[in-house]
């Protein structure tokens, strides 16, 4: 029996049990290749993923042939095959940072990934992600990423971790937040951007970084607003440099580990500050394979609807430990009389539109009423002057009606999350 989620199992087929790959990667309507072994880089402290799997990168026929081999085993057996050409959709190609790839290689491995996938299930890839790394997008530039985009890579997992300088020396990254911001820069200059999902850990560098964590990630996600969010618990084993490191400082009283609930408030904070945009967030723990420890999980949010999120966090966050989510309710509480304020004033703002839009209306229709019963030019031309009125209700009341609706949905969920409603 070979169903897809078989394979990687199979030491022939992959050097590492279980193929390395994003949550979203994990399941089982997705193929996962791999194109290099290992991680070029394989020293942030935190990461055991490719500990003792030495940097190893693949010829094209090489990959080629391990493509063919997958889809020969895909549809080998008479009862998976069509189970498995029906419910294929994507495709990822790993391993860690398949990106460093030389673009014309890479392209040619997506191109041949593509077509070899077509002639199995009759139907292209909905899509095709990789891994890739800061130092590796800038390296790309604009020009090969635009390339590859052309070639059919469809999202880069980018593993940003945050956006403090500090956290990211502190962990070992190889880059700095203007590396990340660098980097967004050459995606954002193609002419069709690869979507990014960027992946967060929430927790790294422990309590002595908190603060410049939540801030400086938020600023981070906010500028380069990546189409997915993914924030990952860390799960660093216990000989791991960085577990050394943190028991040492806990040693000392110079730092220590988050607890679940400042986890969880983390990664709450971390969205308060980020400023709205189009993004889907998600948040994973151990029940997906070798990712950390995260008390607070959730799927595909849509950060379009942050007010409800946040207020749905926080809720949850209050039912993780009501005692310490008591530290907060006075914030909670500050934050629920802006909101109301905010919605007092979006309502009144909609109101003077209103009334905006009844007087031009009435001052138009009167002075030409008048104008035209006394046939007065003057009159005519004047009621003229309701038009600029009514237009400037008309958009006050479109200007505010969205925020309206999110400015009451705030109200909303922090008087949940206060207990003051249901
Ligand atoms: S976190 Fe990513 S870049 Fe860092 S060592 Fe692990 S796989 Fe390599």
């Amino acid at each position: 029996m070979t169903l897809v989620t078989d394979l990687y199992q199979d030491r022939e087929l992959f050097s590492t049990p279980d193929m390395f790959s994003p949550p979203a990667e994990r399941r089982n309507h997705v193929v996962r290749f791999e194109l290099t072994q290992g991680c070029d880089w394989n020293a942030c402290t935190f990461c055991d993923g490719y500990k003792g799997v030495p940097f190893r990168e693949k010829s094209l026929e090489e990959y080629k042939e391990h493509v063919d081999k997958i889809f020969l085993r895909l549809g080998n057996n008479w009862i998976d095959a069509p189970h498995n050409r029906r419910i294929l959709e994507r495709v990822f190609i790993g391993g860690g940072n398949a990106l460093a790839v030389d673009t014309e290689k890479l392209a040619e491995a997506i191109k041949y990934t593509s077509l070899r996938f077509l002639d199995f299930t009759d139907r292209s890839p909905r899509r095709v992600a990789v891994y890739g790394r800061t130092d590796s997008i800038i390296g790309k530039g604009s020009k090969n990423l635009q390339e590859l985009g052309r070639s059919g890579l469809g999202l880069i997992y980018w593993g940003v971790e945050s956006g403090s300088n500090n956290v990211l020396n502190y962990v070992n990254k190889r880059c700095s937040k203007e590396d990340i911001l660098k980097a967004a820069e050459e995606i954002k200059k193609c002419t069709y951007p690869i979507p990014t999902s960027v992946m967060i850990m929430p927790g790294l560098g422990g309590k002595k970084f908190y603060d410049e964590h939540v801030k400086e990630t938020a600023e981070v996600l906010g500028k380069i607003k990546p189409r997915f969010i993914t924030f990952m618990g860390i799960n660093p084993s216990a000989n791991s440099l960085y577990e050394r490191r943190m028991r040492n400082e806990e040693a000392r009283g110079t730092n220590r580990r988050l607890s679940d609930f400042e986890l969880g408030e983390q990664i709450i904070d971390i969205l308060r500050e980020m400023p709205r945009f189009n993004t889907s967030v998600g948040s994973y723990d151990c029940s997906v394979d070798e990712v950390g420890h995260n008390p607070l999980t959730f799927s595909s949010a849509n950060f379009a609807f942050k007010q409800v999120i946040l207020g749905i966090l926080e809720t949850r966050l209050r039912d993780l430990s009501p005692e310490q989510w008591e530290s907060r309710r006075e914030d909670v509480e500050k934050e629920l009389k802006r909101a109301r304020r905010q919605e007092r004033l979006v309502r009144t703002i909609s109101k003077a539109g209103i009334g905006f839009g009844i007087a031009g209306m009435a001052h138009f229709l009167t002075t030409s009423v008048i104008g035209g019963l006394t046939n007065s030019e003057p009159l005519l031309s004047y009621a003229m002057a309701g038009f600029p009125m009514m237009m400037m209700g008309g958009g006050m009341i479109a200007t505010m009606e969205d925020k309206i609706i999110s400015a009451g949905e705030r109200v909303e969920c922090l008087e949940r999350a206060l207990g003051e409603r249901e």
